[in-house]
């Protein structure tokens, strides 16, 4: 079987499924896992590494979003990361919040399912 287009996961350990605590998102025709900021596919025996696709929903460019607070996104700020195109955003209130200067662009929505963990 030829697997091209497979960017295969090494060494996942966790066994993504119905509650296993990680975060479900809605990609296309399917379901991806989040986990530490990586979309994870299940794919035969083994995981994938998917990223949101930058397209007329989920575009890319400077679209400033007025934060309330002044959060700042990065790595443990209560948001989950998500890769989207050759970036990472942070979901916020079901928007893609992509940090830019001194203010987030938002990169469209994103659909989510909780999963939480039993
Ligand atoms: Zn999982
Ligand atoms: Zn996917
Ligand atoms: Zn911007
Ligand atoms: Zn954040
Ligand atoms: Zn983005
Ligand atoms: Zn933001």
């Amino acid at each position: 079987m030829t697997n091209k287009t497979c960017e295969v996961h090494q060494n996942h350990k966790h066994e993504h499924g119905e509650h296993c605590g990680h975060t479900k998102i809605i990609h296309g025709d399917h379901a991806d896992y989040l986990h530490d900021g990586h979309l994870h596919h299940k794919h035969l025996d083994h995981y994938d590494e998917h990223r949101l696709e930058v397209n007329e929903i989920n575009p890319d460019h400077c679209q400033p979003v007025i934060h309330e607070d002044a959060h700042i996104h990065g790595p443990g700020c209560g948001h989950e990361a998500v890769p989207h195109g050759d970036h990472t955003d942070y979901i916020v209130n079901g928007r893609l919040h992509h940090p830019h200067g001194d203010h987030c662009d938002d990169h469209g929505p994103v659909e989510t399912e909780a999963n939480p963990k039993h």
